[in-house]
């Protein structure tokens, strides 16, 4: 196999094992070892967890933030705020959605700004669209 790397990358990367090996050593000695370090190509948000639960834009975000925050620094107060007309009309669809997707089905009834309630098509990961408004979509496309 041809390699762009230049040697030093593999001259580096043992010289990184062996500090890597003696640090674990070091800490042995000591009764002590490594804190668990998020692994490569991971981050907080691939670890989060996916909710079953409605959260609203400005949760998601504060929750996505705090994690940056420093634990001395200043934390909003968490208050509840009563859920706008349109967050109650997301909140319908996601809690319908989940129900689809656990029952195994791929449609259910969700509640279209623009159709009312209305058929609705769910997909396994976790999205889904109105119908009648997925079709006029593709109407539009074809007429742009
Ligand atoms: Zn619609």
């Amino acid at each position: 196999m041809k390699s762009n790397l230049a040697h030093d990358v593999f001259i580096n990367q043992g010289k990184a094992i062996a500090l890597a090996n003696q640090v674990d050593d070091w800490l042995e000695a000591q009764g002590k070892s490594e804190p668990v370090q998020i692994p490569f190509g991971q981050s907080r948000l691939s670890l989060k967890s996916k909710d079953n639960e409605y959260k609203t834009g400005q949760q998601s975000m504060r929750e996505s933030t705090s994690n940056s925050i420093s634990k001395n620094g200043p934390v909003l107060s968490s208050k509840v705020r009563p859920l706008t007309k349109e967050q109650e009309r997301q909140k319908y669809n996601f809690n319908a959605k989940n129900k689809a997707l656990a029952a195994g089905e791929n449609e259910f009834k969700g509640n279209c700004d623009l159709h009312g309630i209305t058929d609705y098509k769910v997909y396994n990961s976790g999205k889904y669209h109105c119908l009648q408004c997925h079709e006029r979509t593709k109407q539009l496309r074809k007429e742009a």
